[in-house]
């Protein structure tokens, strides 16, 4: 058996689908390790959404390529985004023998079984979901788990280089879904998160029966009641209140909803190609608001979009006060090549003016995580253990229903207990507590 390890980089997509080719391998002679530095073949999941994150890819392949140099045997592939945008160029890297994007893993064991094969396999597809593949999930994780529910985006934001990447949206069927749920909860799984780069356009569609978003959550939670579930990514213009009925009528269905606004100013939001304007944002945010009292709340937020202005820029700064968004993940404009902005606009917003609004907008979201946080102490809240505190090996950590994580004291409590803490102080990351 040849030993393998994969290396992931970027989002949870790419943690799930190197869980499917560690499965793919395992099935055709090849073995899983745990370190690097044990493998004969060394695979690296990369991502394309930012410039920094194809840096480090090609940081580490210029790594791999000194270590062929001393153990002539190894053997590299490079798979995921960079795989679709770059081709046949990385193959041209001292390190690369195989490149396989993230709709062609299945051919990736014969490519690797014969060196007669062709060493490149980028092709998209508008049907691939790897429904039947039973991803290997390694001994490292036991609580909680990832199931892709569907592949590809079809929404074309202006700076996003996804559906490039990853191709058309499909939808795959539910009952492999439901199936490798209910093995999850078997094999002692906690929380399962529902992934798709905009989960709430899933669709299934076969004969007379259609399945919508709301129909899948419902007919999960209902499948696996002592499994806690989230879903992410969704998209506000595709958010409807029939989703928000469903996680109201389930207590396993966790009450966080991640929802990019990207910009609060409508020329931007126009300019992204975003499909929704301020006003419809808050329209969905008040709708959360009033089905699921309560509900966890974070966002994306990019900085110095094309032509933004200070005026858009302070759009934003207000329309983060309005929501108090809970927790946010923040950027500043990073092109992409071949996105719809990077054909048609220029990259205008000066770099440092980028850094300068992406810290003000930091600086007012950790003022209003804190004071989210604050909100909190005095309450007692449901917790799953998922780990030991890096900070102390006394206390544990785990994330409470609204997506928030909490530290204390591990007492007797083991990874995997659901617990209840009350939160006697925060910061404006963490909430702290004791076991109730
Ligand atoms: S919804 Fe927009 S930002 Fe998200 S993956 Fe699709 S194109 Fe990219």
């Amino acid at each position: 058996m040849i030993p393998f390890y994969i290396e992931t980089y970027g989002c949870q997509m790419n943690v799930s689908d190197s869980e499917v080719v560690a499965s793919l391998l395992a099935g055709s002679g090849y073995v899983p390790c745990s370190r690097w530095e044990e493998a004969r073949i060394l695979l690296i999941n990369t991502c394309s959404i930012r410039e920094n994150a194809e840096k480090r890819v090609m940081n580490r392949l210029d790594h791999f390529a000194r270590l062929k140099k001393k153990n002539p045997q190894l053997r590299v592939g490079v798979l995921g985004c960079m795989a679709t945008r770059l081709k046949e160029q990385l193959l041209e890297h001292p390190a690369v023998d195989w490149v396989v994007g993230p709709d062609s893993y299945r051919h990736l064991p014969a490519m690797m079984g014969s060196p007669a094969s062709a060493p490149l396999q980028t092709q998209l597809s508008l049907t691939e979901t790897y429904a039947d593949i039973t991803p290997y999930r390694g001994r490292e994780q036991t609580v909680t788990s990832f199931v892709t529910i569907m592949r590809g985006c079809d929404n074309l934001c202006a700076y996003c280089i996804v559906p490039y990447v990853r191709g058309r949206e499909r939808s795959r069927d539910p009952q492999s879904i439901q199936a490798e749920v209910e093995a999850l909860q078997k094999d002692g799984f906690k929380e399962v998160t529902l992934l798709g780069q905009n989960v709430n356009s899933y669709r299934w569609k076969a004969g007379e029966e259609t399945v919508s978003f709301a129909g899948l959550l419902e007919r999960i939670a209902l499948a696996v009641p002592n499994l806690r579930i989230r879903f992410t990514t969704s998209h506000p213009k595709d958010m409807q209140d029939d989703v928000l009925h469903v996680m109201a009528n389930h207590h396993n269905i966790c009450k966080q909803i991640h929802l990019p606004v990207q910009s609060g100013s409508n020329a931007v939001l126009a300019k992204m190609n975003r499909k929704y304007t301020r006003e419809t944002y808050l329209d969905r945010i008040r709708s959360i608001r009033t089905i699921l009292p309560g509900c966890g709340i974070s966002t994306d937020l990019i900085a110095g979009f094309c032509a933004e202005t200070e005026e858009d820029h302070r759009l934003t700064l207000e329309l983060m006060k309005e929501v108090r968004f809970d927790q946010a993940f923040m950027f500043q404009y990073s092109q992409r090549p071949n996105t719809l902005a990077a054909r048609h606009y220029p990259d205008d917003v000066p770099e440092e003016e980028k850094t300068r609004r992406l810290s003000e907008i930091i600086a007012l979201q950790n003022r209003l995580s804190l004071e989210s946080n604050r909100a909190d102490v005095g309450k007692t809240m449901e917790v799953l253990v998922e780990g030991t505190s890096k900070r102390s090996e006394e206390d544990l950590f785990g994330r409470t229903d609204t997506g928030k994580v909490c530290v204390f004291p591990k007492g007797t409590n083991r990874v995997g207990d659901l617990v209840h803490v009350r939160i006697t102080s925060c910061t404006a990351a963490t909430l702290k507590g004791d076991i109730v």
